[in-house]
């Protein structure tokens, strides 16, 4: 898969992201992620890409030309078809794991970053696809945020990962979060790993994550438990466990 993204800074995302898993999966050539910068495409000598702002109001926006140059030298208009294009944008909706799964089915993403005020709409009308954004706040640029997309969707794909298991047990993967984990070694600061984990007994670990995992989403995140369907059972189950927590 073909991460392409657009932005003022691209040595932050060339840093963030060649590091780690992600790093190794590029250097094996399961990913590739390319960085454009905008500023290549400012048509002036200066280096310029932004202006104050028609109407008034404090800061810069940068302009539709360079923008537009950026995109457009991703892809031979005549011969393929327009990549899809995101906008990292705090009005956009809010990346889930459902979204970043859904991404995942693309061979090629361009990511535009703003920076300073954000982006003339005019060029965002032309060439986005959808707006997205990492979370109910505003952050300086949109590379930490595209650095966020490129990770999250990149685990999801053949090979970054070990194995697929490895992220679909995970937290908002199957709609609840992930239980407590452990490793070595088995008594830490007099605190015990939970005997099931020690048993052997694969069904039971199982069913002992599981439970874990909404009684954890129950008190973390009551509203995710809404589109979950508990049966009295698991209800009972989850009581007994705050019981414990409690006593
Ligand atoms: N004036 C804009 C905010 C600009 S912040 C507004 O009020 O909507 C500058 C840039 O940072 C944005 O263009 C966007 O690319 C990025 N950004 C800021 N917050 C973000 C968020 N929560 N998610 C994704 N990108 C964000």
């Amino acid at each position: 898969m073909k991460f392409s993204v657009l932005t003022l800074f691209p040595k932050q995302v060339k840093d963030f992201l060649s590091e780690s898993i992600i790093g190794r999966a590029e250097d094996k050539g399961i990913l590739s992620i390319e960085t454009i910068d905008i500023r290549d495409f400012s048509g002036n000598r200066y280096g310029k890409v932004d202006d104050t702002l028609f109407g008034g109001g404090t800061g810069m926006l940068m302009q539709c030309e360079p923008v537009y140059q950026a995109f457009s030298s991703l892809y031979d208009a005549e011969k393929e078809s327009k990549p899809h294009c995101i906008f990292m944008s705090p009005k956009g909706s809010v990346l889930t794991q459902e979204k970043a799964k859904e991404l995942s089915k693309y061979d090629h993403l361009v990511i535009l970053c703003g920076h300073y005020e954000g982006i003339d709409q005019r060029v965002l009308d032309e060439i986005v696809d959808e707006d997205l954004s990492i979370g109910d706040y505003v952050l300086t640029g949109g590379e930490v945020a595209a650095c966020v997309v490129i990770d999250c969707v990149s685990r999801m794909i053949e090979g970054v990962l070990p194995n697929s298991e490895a992220y679909e047990e995970e937290s908002h993967m199957s709609g609840y979060l992930e239980a407590p984990q452990y490793t070595k070694p088995n008594i830490w600061h007099d605190r015990e790993v939970p005997e099931v984990m020690l048993s052997g007994n694969h069904a039971k670990i199982k069913e002992w994550k599981r439970i874990h995992g909404l009684y954890d989403t129950w008190k973390r995140r009551p509203d995710m438990l809404s589109k979950l369907d508990i049966s009295s059972e698991d209800w009972k189950k989850i009581l007994d466990i705050e019981k414990e927590q409690q006593g």
